[in-house]
Parts: structure tokens; sequence; C-alpha cells
């Protein structure tokens, strides 16, 4: 049976734990822990701090961290991946392994680097420098033209360490001048977790064909978001939409480089007919009935991200 991996959702930030770990309550969330295990092997859990001051950043992180854990025990299928190599090899077989994000790194303007080590400790595994707004790092995607100055001193020398302290850096969300200049100074590959091809829909979270390609040529990987106004510029995105940006992406950046990274529970409207995380199969059916080989298709579904979180 096909397996996915996706690098985003924000449900983690929108549940409590019962409603994550049985998929219990009134309104139902594009995700939970119940219809993951049904055929996702990784998630990437992403924690969005809505740019809170540093303080209530941190507590709103450590309250959606116990829920997450709670939700975890409570379920017992699923499990927290600590170790990048291990991406698809969970400790117990058939488990779902979740892995754990930041997006948006304001709530370190204080803690530094002190504070990504406790981020570290946490088990978190994957930063995102930015949300759209500028921080202490540099300038997220609200900023264009001149307004866009990249990277400050202090978020250059944080993507070195944090680098070399394993963590997986994510530059979804950056500017483009922050891209950039990321792309020159990581020595690892780039990773996107979740954008879609600005060729095709130009918006300012969109990734144009040059950055595709500078993605692909660092063996990096994009997570193709299923956010309508990405997709297209009516906003009334449908499967096609998607097939179409996958096959875009893939052109530019190469078989290799593609995945999902939906943002599940981050977007209030998905592409017409989907409904959260049980919808997958018709995306790989969508895929298949557009001409791409099985293989390809299971790369894109999952395996991609798998053998590039191994190989990072
Ligand atoms: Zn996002």
């Amino acid at each position: 049976m096909l397996k996915f991996a996706d690098a985003h959702c924000d449900t983690v930030t929108k549940l409590n734990p019962q409603q994550l770990a049985w998929g219990c309550g009134p309104e139902r969330a594009h995700l939970d822990l119940p219809r993951l295990r049904e055929q996702t092997q990784l998630q990437f859990m992403a924690f969005f701090l809505r740019q809170a001051p540093p303080a209530e950043a941190w507590d709103f992180l450590r309250a959606c961290w116990r829920n997450l854990q709670q939700a975890t025990a409570l379920n017992g299928g699923v499990e927290i991946l600590m170790d990048l190599a291990q991406a698809g090899r969970p400790r117990q077989a058939e488990r779902t392994q979740l892995l754990l994000a930041v997006e948006g790194l304001d709530l370190l303007a204080e803690a530094g680097e002190a504070g990504a080590e406790e981020l570290f400790r946490l088990g978190f595994r994957s930063l995102g420098l930015f949300w759209n707004n500028d921080n202490w790092l540099g300038c997220g995607a609200a900023a264009q033209g001149p307004a866009d100055t990249g990277l400050t001193a202090a978020g250059q020398a944080f993507v070195a360490c944090a680098e070399a302290r394993g963590f997986l850096l994510d530059w979804a969300h950056a500017s483009a001048n922050s891209f950039w200049q990321g792309a020159a100074l990581c020595r690892k590959p780039l990773f996107v977790s979740h954008a879609c091809c600005a060729e095709l829909c130009p918006h300012r979270r969109n990734l144009t064909d040059e950055q595709l390609r500078a993605l692909g040529q660092s063996g990096g990987w994009l997570g193709l978001t299923l956010a309508p106004a990405f997709l297209c510029q009516t906003g009334q995105a449908e499967l096609a939409d998607v097939v179409r940006h996958i096959r875009h992406a893939v052109k530019m950046a190469g078989e290799a480089a593609v995945g999902l990274g939906s943002d599940f529970d981050g977007v209030d409207e998905l592409p017409a007919g989907l409904a959260g995380v049980q919808s997958w199969p018709l995306l790989a059916e969508a895929l298949a009935a557009a001409g791409l080989a099985e293989e390809l298709v299971e790369r894109i579904m999952g395996e991609n991200l798998l053998r590039f979180l191994r190989e990072y």
C-alpha cells in the first residue's frame, strides 16, 4: 500500500490532546493521529507561534508540546523522530513518525543559541527561520524590493550554528534575498517545507524557477503545498492545479527534489475534492492519471522526503 510523508501541518496548534489522539470532537480537523496512522509514514508537526513576544511564544510552544506528548501517549501508534537518519524506520514497526518543527524563530530573539539548544532537547529537528514577517534573523516573505535586505549578521551566524548542530533548516517563508544568502551559506541541501511554483502562480511565498533549480542542484527538497492562493490566482484551486505545480517543480528541481508539504490545518480551504490527510490517495491517482510513472508517484508521495531526511 502506498505510504505518505508530509513536511508541514499546523494541527498541533489547533487540537487538544484528546482530539489529536482519538480524532474526536465536533469540528473535524484536516488530520488527527488515527487518520495519520492509516497511511502516513512521517508527518512534520509545525509549531506556528503567531509572532507572539518571546516569553509568550515559549509558553505557547511548551503548552502545544505537552499536548503532543500527551496525545502521543494516548494514541500509542506514533513516535517522535529524533534522529533524521532514521526517517521511515520507526523504533517500533508500523508506527507513524512525527517530526517536530518550529515555524518562525522570533522566539529565539533573546535566547539565541541557548534557546535553540532547548528546542533540540525538546525534540525539535526542523527550524523554519521565518514566518512572513522580518525578525532578528532577517527578512521574511513579506519583504520585497529594497525592503528585502536578506539575512542579518546574527542570522548568518545562526544558520551556520544550527546547521552544524544537526537542525534541518527550512527556507519556506524566507524572502528572496534571505533564500539566496542562505543558499550561499548552507553546506547542506536546501529544504523548503511548503511552497508552490511562482512561474504558475506569482505569489510571494512561491519559488521562482531559478530558486527551484538551485534547490534541485543542491540536492534539496520542496514540499508542494495545498494552499489554494499559492496554487492559482483565483484562489479556487482544484486537484489538477496541484498536479500542474508538482509536474513543474519536478521539471525544474528534478525527480528526487519534490514531495508533499500540505499545510493541513494551517489553511482554511483545501483544493476542491480534498478533505484532509485521508485524501492523499486521490492526489496519487491524479498524478498517475496525468502520466507520471508509478515509481515517481511513490517517490513524490513519500520516498523522496524520507531519503532526503536520512541523507541530510
Ligand atoms: Zn507556513
